[in-house]
This record gives structure tokens, sequence and C-alpha cells, in this order.
């Protein structure tokens, strides 16, 4: 197979620096050189050559998506005043939609998500049939197969069985693999958790769930009272422990550390109300937390605090999460919403635009371990490049979404078809 060149004005690999007039050989759709353009093409003068105007870097990956809802942008078009308005109005539409093709909602997000720079995808599942959507399309990522509102009972009765099987059934690749999202962990008993965890162990999986997303969790967790109490009050069919035992007498970064939950094969989704001891819980646990903060804003809660986040050095990626909370599937409008609150929230470091392009990529590789295989152009790593209509990193996360102008995965040119 005849290798290609492709050169760009501005090639930014993530690690290391960025060379103006760059380009990167790829063979087999493997990256096999990153360099000078003109070296490169003096170097290799057999390999066809591919000019883009832009910015050429590593794709996007999108740390918390749920593509089966990309369907329900009626849900995410308009931003709610409580997180209780916009989840009742979640479960009213899914409720409805019980005969959905969700498969084919899920594709669609997933094309929309590469027309956009996207590369690869932490995607939660919670109707199973969707599991092989990423690896039918042929694009890397996770897919977690999430469970919610369920007890021990449920748990021993069947469920257990049921995520165990899809889990060993599923086919995966070296990067296209299955995980387990226990929802959250008010909406999982918390032995169901922990059992939950100890299944991703023993599979060798990886584990994704949301925590901290709404301001109701932190109360519910040290006390049993709060809004998320009372809502669960309100749709609990079962015992729920964490009511009637009046809390747990823990923050949301503790009481889900004490469930055995996080660790460096876990990443969560969120984290915005953390506070300072939740996320130093992640930064020693190593769990990458997946900021999305356009859907913080459209279910009615707080943005995430960006800045405490950098200043802290806490391991982030970032998410669109689906279009039932957001008003589009482009990564880089999280990435540039990422930037104002981060300046607005005192970060003044010349590093910010190089932190969020390497949260962006490099960030939710980890966060899906995958970083052995993409989210930065080196040698080695699988050919999954984006390339962008601007001229600098700077330009790219302030002002970079609805310019991608070509997506590669594998080597394959992917969009525009
Ligand atoms: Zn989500």
């Amino acid at each position: 197979m005849v290798a290609q060149l492709h050169l760009a004005d501005l090639v930014v690999p993530i690690v290391g620096e960025p060379i103006p007039d760059g380009g990167v050989l790829v063979s087999d759709g493997v990256i096999a050189a990153v360099g000078d353009a003109s070296r490169l093409a003096e170097q290799f003068p057999a390999a066809s050559i591919a000019r883009w105007p832009g910015l050429l870097t590593a794709g996007l990956v999108n740390a918390h998506a749920h593509l089966q809802y990309t369907s329900f942008s009626d849900v995410g078009a308009q931003a709610y005043e409580t997180y209780t308005d916009w989840s009742i109005r979640f479960v009213e539409e899914y409720d409805k939609r019980v005969h959905d093709d969700w498969t084919a909602s899920a594709r669609q997000g997933a094309q929309q998500m590469v027309a956009n720079g996207i590369t690869a995808i932490g995607d939660i599942v919670t109707n199973f049939e969707c599991r092989d959507v990423l690896l039918d399309l042929e694009i890397p990522g996770v897919a977690y197969l999430e469970l919610i509102g369920v007890d021990l009972e449920n748990w021993a009765s069947g469920l257990e069985k049921e995520l165990r099987t899809a889990v060993e059934l599923a086919p995966t690749s070296a990067v296209n693999t299955v995980g387990i999202s226990p929802h959250a962990p008010y909406s999982i008993d918390a032995p169901v958790l922990t059992l939950m965890a100890d299944l991703a162990r023993e599979l060798n999986v990886r584990l994704h769930i949301h925590v901290a997303e709404s301001d109701g969790e932190e109360e519910l967790y040290r006390t049993g009272t709060g809004s998320l109490a009372d809502r669960l009050r309100i749709v609990a069919t079962r015992r729920v422990a964490v009511l009637e035992d009046g809390g747990f007498g823990l923050g949301t970064g503790a009481f889900v550390q004490s469930l055995g939950v996080l660790g460096p094969t876990c990443h969560i989704a969120h984290g915005v109300y953390l506070a300072e001891e939740g996320r130093a819980i992640m930064a020693a646990e190593t769990t990458f937390v997946a900021l999305c903060p356009r859907s913080n804003h459209i279910v009615g809660v707080d943005y995430p605090p960006v800045a405490d986040f950098l200043t802290e050095n806490i391991p982030i990626a970032v998410g669109t999460d689906s279009l039932s909370s957001s008003t589009s599937l482009d990564l880089l409008e999280d990435v540039a919403l990422l930037r104002r609150l981060a300046i607005e929230g005192g970060y003044s470091d010349s590093d910010l635009d190089a932190r969020l392009l390497h949260a962006a990529t490099m960030g939710g590789a980890a966060a899906l371990g995958l970083a052995c295989h993409l989210g930065s152009l080196e040698v080695g790593k699988r050919a999954d490049l984006a390339v962008f209509d601007v001229a600098s990193i700077s330009e790219l996360v302030t002002s970079g979404a609805g310019k991608c102008t070509a997506t590669i995965i594998a080597g394959k040119i992917r969009h525009p078809l």
C-alpha cells in the first residue's frame, strides 16, 4: 500500500511542539513519521501527498456521550431551571420511545461527531442493542453498558447475568472495547455499585459513572436530604438505603471511593460538585473527569470550576454528553466554553489553550484506556487525524467549532465523504 503524506500549514502533535509547514506520514493506517513537510517529502518521494489548508492534529476524543439519544434534540434544545425539571422531561421522552430504533439514532450521532473531527468516543449504552455501533462504524471507543435503578434483588435475579453476558459476547478489537457503567451513585444501590466495579475488574473492562453532576448529590450522600433526596422519594419503587439511613456521612468523592469504584480503569463524567476534597480523590485515584459544561448548563446545574481543575492538576477530559442535554455534538464548543470558564475563574497561565486541547485528545484517550493507540501524533499510533480551518491552537480552542474540514480514521478519509 502506498504511504500517504498529509501536509498542513500547522501540524499539532499534542505531544511535542507544533510544526509550521508540517506533515504526517501514514502507512497502513498507522503514523510512520511526523515532521517538517519538505523534509518528509524528500525522505519519502513515493508517498502520495494530501495538502490540507489549516491546522492538522490528532482526532478529538469525546470522553462522555450517549449516542443513542441523538434523536432527543428537542429535549436538549433549551436550558432547564433545575436538574429535576430536566430529568422529568428526559424520562417523559424516554418512556415514549420504547420501540425506537436506538441503533439508527446512535449511528447518526457517531457520524455527526466524525464530521466535527471526533475520532474516538466513550459511549454510554443504555439499550444494549447499540453495543456494537462504534465497532461496526470502525470508530474507536468504549461502549459502556449502563444500568440504572438497580437494587440487590434486581442484580441477583437476572441483571448481573444479562450484563456479564453482554460484556462477554461483545465483539472487540484493540481500540473497540466494552465497559460497564453504573449510571450514578444515587441511582444504583451502594452494594450493587461495588459488585459492578468488581465485575468490571473480573472481566478486565473499564468503568464509567456520572458523579457530582447535580448539587443535590453531596447532601444526599452526607445526610440523606436535599433536592435529589426529595426527587428519589417520589420516584423510588424500592427501598433506598441512603434515604432510610440518613445518608452515609461522606462527601460525593469519598462515598464513591468507599465503594471501590474509582481507579485508573475508571473515569467519571461531570464532577461539577466534587469540591476540593472530591477533586483531590480523583487525582489520587488517577480517575479522569470528563467535563461536559454545555450539558451542565442545559440540565440546570452550575458550570464546573474549570480553573480549580487546572490549578489542582486534576486529570481531565472533555465530553459533549448527548443531544438530550446539548445543542450539538461538536466537542470544540465545549472546549471553547471551558476556556471561557477557566479565564473567568482566574486561570491566567499561557498554557491554557494547549492544556485544553490536550484534555480533548490525550485526556480522552487516557480516560478510555486507549492512550497507547491514539490521542496524539506519534509514530506507531493510529493515523486518526483531524484538520481544522484555523491558523493556531488558540484559534482552534477559542473558535474551532464548525471548522473541521477533514477527518481521517486509521488513514482513511471519513469526512468529507
Ligand atoms: Zn451523561
